[in-house]
């Protein structure tokens, strides 16, 4: 499998994972943390183009489905009674809540809560946009700012207190049946877009006690860490099925005259997603980003020598705008720092690719493209050779996905056998699927033994969303008590 080809080191990277990511995020220059507030940090030009890349991906697929999601923007402050309607969804934030109680020096009448997600403000005016049956679906998302108080660790771009960048998708419809379709919708998106983004994930359905507050069912997108084996929730999907809507009284009326509640979805991604991009293909030289969202697909550094500054440079620029006029996102780095140090600058940020050009390059009418990924050197000719770098971006990305893929997969574990699960376990492996009954003792007993969770039961366990599923097959016993369930779940660590 060509994804073999070439090295990758991560020694210093697996040693110290979670110092690599931090450290590589400032030295890339993505987001800086050093703002003087627990959680919060600073998007910086280039993890901001970046970050725009990854959205738009995003966007595009939202905007594209076959009835289209509607980019909105609603209010970030949510009054008190709205927050506080409905009781599941209040417990589930109780905590994390900001609170603004002040306008200037002067008590506030009602307080008002930074939102921590969106239910509560959008719903009350879906109140007001429905009344039959011909104003549904209503499919809105807004990419925004969200806060949680975070008493807990925070960690750059996984765990903080301003989420810069939430997207929440919320859909309404008229029957039980659409709901359920739209979830399938939203699975099927956020596959297509970490698909694209070259990151594997796998899916589960959350154990009822860690559901969405409010929700029906929870669908999550995790992947596992290459450093450290730990799982990071990237996505989640949710039917809410009428319990937002009893609450919020989201009624519309039928073709028949009858009054009816309406279903409803929600789901979220935020800027984890760019922490797995960083995480999924990084190595000890820095950040190794997809061509499809790096900022910049292609430097050219050329190779200055006494005397032939001129020719090189004037055949750098020509070999510049030879790749921008073939929609590459290329660029000349002539600046006065030597070509090693270039070299570690743009290897840092995770270019793709970098050209060199120097004068023995001028004199056979070629030029050197370097991969970032494996080191691989593809001496190209100058006349046709730009016309082949697309390809080489190409291959860079199938081959990011097919490494990161096969890492992942060998991070996943399955057994029915109790003592496998704890070595398994213990030697940090990575994820372990193991067939659990609904016994809460069960559950109990192998989080109390492991500093391992309960992620979930992966989703071809699951009859729904299955498409292996069999109900003659699906017959196991608990790894704990031995009982008969038709029910796997995953253990594993996580962020
Ligand atoms: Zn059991």
């Amino acid at each position: 499998m060509s994804a073999k080809k070439g090295k990758i080191s991560r020694e210093k990277w697996n040693n110290n994972f979670m110092d690599w990511f931090s450290d590589i995020l400032l030295k890339a220059e993505i987001i800086d943390y050093r703002f003087n507030l627990k959680g919060c940090g600073v998007w910086l030009g280039y993890g901001f183009n970046l970050r725009k890349r990854v959205f738009q991906i995003l966007r595009d697929l939202l905007d594209n489905t076959p009835i289209p999601h509607e980019e909105t923007l609603f209010p970030l402050l949510i009054p008190e009674p709205l927050f506080m309607k409905e009781a599941e969804h209040v417990k589930g934030f109780e905590d994390e809540v900001y609170w603004v109680t002040r306008g200037g020096s002067k008590q506030l009448d009602i307080n008002l809560c930074l939102r921590p997600t969106s239910e509560t403000v959008m719903y009350p005016m879906f109140k007001l946009w429905i009344r039959s049956h011909q104003d549904l679906p209503i499919k809105v998302y807004q990419i925004v700012s969200t806060f949680r108080y975070e008493t807990k660790t925070t960690r750059p771009l996984i765990r903080v207190r301003e989420l810069t960048t939430f997207k929440e998708a919320h859909t309404v419809h008229a029957t039980a049946k659409e709901a359920e379709d739209q979830v399938k919708e939203g699975l099927e998106i956020y596959s297509k877009f970490y698909d694209r983004l070259g990151i594997p994930y796998f899916i589960n359905v959350r154990p009822d006690y860690d559901k969405f507050p409010g929700a029906e069912y929870s669908i999550a997108f995790e992947t596992i860490f290459p450093g450290d084996h730990k799982t990071l929730q990237i996505g989640t999907v949710h039917n809410l099925g009428t319990i937002f809507a009893k609450t919020f009284d989201l009624t519309y009326e039928a073709d028949n005259g009858e009054i009816k509640f309406v279903h409803q979805t929600c789901y979220g991604i935020s800027e984890r997603a760019i922490a797995a991009v960083v995480t999924q293909h990084g190595d000890d030289a820095g950040l190794c980003l997809p061509p499809e969202v790096a900022p910049i697909q292609a430097i050219i550094v050329p190779i200055i020598f006494k005397g032939k500054e001129k020719e090189i440079l004037e055949q750098s620029k020509n070999l510049l705008d030879k790749m921008n006029s073939l929609g590459i996102r290329a660029k000349l780095d002539d600046s006065d720092i030597s070509s090693g140090k270039k070299f570690y600058k743009w290897e840092t940020k995770g270019v793709p690719i970098r050209i060199e050009l120097g004068p023995k390059d001028i004199e056979k009418k070629q030029f050197i493209v370097v991969r970032r990924d494996t080191g691989e050197r593809i001496t190209l000719d100058f006349k046709e050779g730009a016309k082949k770098i697309p390809k080489i971006l190409e291959e860079i990305q199938k081959d990011l996905h097919e490494r990161a893929k096969i890492l992942m997969e060998n991070s996943i574990k399955e057994t029915d056998d109790y003592d496998e699960l704890y070595d398994l376990i213990e030697k940090r492996v990575g994820i372990v699927i193991v067939p659990l009954c609904d016994e809460y003792d069960c559950a109990e007993q192998i989080e109390k033994r492991t500093e391992g969770k309960i992620i979930g039961t992966p989703i071809k366990y699951v009859k729904e969303f299955s498409k292996e599923y069999s109900e003659k097959e699906f017959n196991f016993n608990c790894i704990v008590c031995a009982r008969p369930t038709k029910k796997k779940m995953i253990i594993g660590r996580s962020y």
